[in-house]
């Protein structure tokens, strides 16, 4: 369990300042490690992931067509960043964004976040190794005093060949100079970077250090580098790191980083921001910018593209315009297309199908492929993030499948909770892909009924046909099992065999097609009671040891018994169970119920008490004057939330608690226990029931 830090480890001064926030951050929806959300800046807000135009406020003052006005209003784009090294350097800038203030001087109407030269001082060397003439403080007084809304301290860059004894110390730089620019920032919030090179325990501790500072947006630095050359694996690695020192509740932004093709995978480890100034740079070029790479305009004979510019005309027209109008409408192509990105990005997690795009985008280059892969060995950050079910998924390559935190927590929690039936024998079922439609669910029941027990080989590995419809063997399009690769198809059928030695009775392999036909007039409950069974043990005790089944429905010797003690409502259109009501005395409680679309039960506030009682640990404690709300029916906000399950993930059933641990309701988690410890804003619990009624 963690347990909120009031305070979080800053001075008392620092948390006041915190309570009149001038950010907030809310998440919405989440994907693997990836979410959307809202990120609110006074008075301004956007929705993320997001990327922001870099603006070079030089090339404005010489009449560059693509304004700030228009990236908001006609692109759509609702946060810019600019550089105030460069602003300052200019006598007659400086002094009209003093006097006008940056939106007025730049005519946006949006967030625009600023930052202070540390990447010149990196591409331009410099007074110093690395350093640009400016002071780290004044530099920060000079944002706020131009009115930025996300100022950016001045931090030290820090290259991937950086030994790490260098990297340490320019760690401790970087954090000093942010406590003492924390101090001059005002109004503006302010952004902190996480360095520390290839050195991963330093990323993950300068994250760490910044979110007990107090900070509230963070970059990650230092990364142009390693996407320069293609070191995508290792950027994962740096990315992961930084993030579990930071936290879910800190909007991360991957400084430099915007090209679309790493964009998707970015999101999926926890990149909330994206900034890009490859938009007019590939322009200059001549450098048209799609998803998957960058086309010269020269080579093209029609654009691929149906954005306003690209549908207007031809390459070649394109081509035979004056260099300045030819690139403008290139850039404004180039913007389309990073828009377009954004907002795919954005719509695959609502759906659930982030993973989907992240293979998609691995295709684009073989680093790309690698990094994608090497996620396999950082699995254990995709499993403490992504949400407990989604929807239905589709999978092509297994080669990279085989990396989704689906597939790793499906089979540990059958070793872990799952109950063998009391049978005849096993068959054992080849699957091919749309596991439902290889045995239909009578020939099931039928076969079942007479007591074989049905088990489908599938490449998530073997499916009992009582899980069949649950999330996430019931929810998935696979490849044919023999189809597979050799190495994945080994490491299946080792877990189908250790699955069929943990079953004491005959094992037999048959054919879907041979499987009895017989119609059955009624399914028999011997399945049905298997399936709440056996869902409720792989669903509710994940992280725990508690027997579920006999939590929930009490302690019973054999099937006969619990038949009498459990009543199933079942669905009259599809037969299907829909609710299960546990029989006590003349008493009938509706503990839970079953969802069409994911196969997983709700909990109902009776069921919820049961688990309660047990001592479940997917609890969130709330604070006692917020929980009256709670009970009547209120999500819980995550700034009432004092201390939450480590073990619970989004989408997860959970129960909301009062300080004395006593139940107040049940509900569903929209964030990981940790988000909602660490965060202040946002709804953590959509709550379903509440004691005293909704
Ligand atoms: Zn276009």
């Amino acid at each position: 369990v963690s347990t909120r830090r009031f305070l979080k480890g800053g001075s008392e001064e620092l948390s006041r300042e915190l309570d009149g926030r001038i950010s907030a951050f809310e998440v919405k929806d989440c994907d693997l490690a990836g979410r959307t959300g809202a990120l609110k800046v006074g008075s301004r807000e956007v929705m993320t992931p997001a990327l922001m135009p870099v603006v070079n406020p030089n090339l404005l003052e010489k009449g560059y067509p693509l304004t700030p006005f228009r990236l908001k209003e006609e692109f759509g784009f609702d946060i810019m960043i600019t550089n105030s090294y460069m602003i300052r350097k200019n006598p007659d800038l400086s002094s009209r964004a003093l006097e006008l203030g940056l939106h007025r001087l730049l005519d946006f109407d949006g967030i625009i976040m600023t930052d202070s030269g540390t990447f010149q001082s990196y591409v331009y060397g410099g007074g110093g190794k690395n350093e640009v003439d400016v002071d780290p403080l004044e530099i920060v007084e000079f944002q706020r005093n131009i009115g930025s809304d996300i100022g950016t301290i001045l931090d030290r860059f820090t290259t991937p060949d950086t030994d790490r004894q260098r990297a340490d110390s320019d760690l401790r730089e970087t954090m000093s100079r942010g406590s003492l620019s924390l101090e001059k920032k005002g109004q503006m919030e302010l952004a902190v970077p996480v360095q520390g090179g290839l050195h991963l325990d330093l990323r993950e501790e300068a994250g760490r250090l910044v979110r007990e500072m107090g900070v509230r947006y963070s970059p990650i630095g230092g990364v142009v580098p390693l996407m320069e050359s293609y070191r995508y694996a290792e950027l994962v690695d740096v990315i992961i790191s930084a993030k579990k020192g930071l936290g879910p509740s800190i909007p991360a932004h991957l400084f430099g980083a915007g090209h679309p093709m790493f964009i998707p995978l970015a999101v999926a480890l926890g990149c909330d921001l994206f900034d890009s100034a490859s938009y007019a740079k590939f322009a200059k070029d001549g450098r048209y910018l799609t998803m998957d790479r960058t086309r010269h305009l020269r080579e093209m004979e029609s654009f691929p593209c149906s954005c306003r510019t690209c549908s207007r005309m031809e390459p070649k027209e394109m081509l035979e315009l004056p260099p300045l109008e030819r690139e403008a409408l290139l850039a404004e192509h180039n913007l389309w297309s990073l828009r377009a990105v954004m907002g795919e990005v954005r719509s695959a997690i609502r759906e659930g199908t982030l993973w989907e795009l992240v293979e998609r985008s691995a295709s684009f280059h073989p680093s790309l492929y690698e990094a994608v892969r090497h996620l396999g060995d950082r699995a254990d950050f995709l499993e403490d993030n992504a949400p407990a079910t989604t929807r239905r998924f589709m999978c092509s390559d297994l080669n990279l499948g085989i990396c989704r935190p689906e597939f790793r927590r499906y089979r540990r929690s059958l070793c872990k909770n799952y109950r063998y039936p009391d049978a005849d024998e096993m068959v054992l079922v080849k699957g091919t892909s749309g596991l439902r439609g290889t045995v239909g669910s009578r020939k099931l029941h039928s076969s079942f009924g007479r007591g074989s027990w049905v088990v489908v080989t599938t490449p998530i590995g073997p499916v009992p046909s009582e899980l069949l419809d649950m999330y996430p063997p019931g929810q998935s399009v696979l490849p044919p099992i023999d189809s597979l690769p050799g190495e994945i198809r080994n490491e299946v059928e080792n877990h189908v065999k250790a699955f069929s030695e943990g079953w004491a009775g005959p094992v037999r392999s048959a054919d879907a097609d041979s499987l009895s036909d017989d119609a059955v007039e009624k399914a028999p409950s011997g399945l049905d009671l298997h399936r709440i069974i056996n869902v409720s043990r792989m669903q509710f005790g994940r992280e725990t040891d508690l027997e579920i089944d006999r939590v929930l429905l009490g302690e019973y010797s054999d099937l006969s018994l619990l038949k009498e003690r459990v009543v199933l409502r079942t669905s009259r259109r599809t037969g299907k169970v829909r609710n299960v009501l546990a029989v006590d005395g003349d008493k009938e409680e509706h503990i839970l119920s079953l969802r069409a679309e994911d196969g997983h039960f709700t909990l109902k506030l009776a069921g919820g008490a049961r688990l309660h009682h047990a001592g479940w640990p997917y609890r969130v404690t709330v604070d006692s004057e917020t929980g009256e709300y709670n009970a009547m029916g209120y999500n819980v906000f995550c700034r009432f939330v004092l201390s939450a399950g480590e073990c619970i993930r989004p989408g997860d059933e959970v129960l909301v608690v009062d300080p004395s641990g006593s139940l107040l309701a049940v509900g569903q988690a929209r964030i990981t226990g940790r988000h909602m410890v660490e965060g202040d804003s946002g709804v953590a619990v959509k709550v379903r029931e509440g004691i005293k009624g909704k």
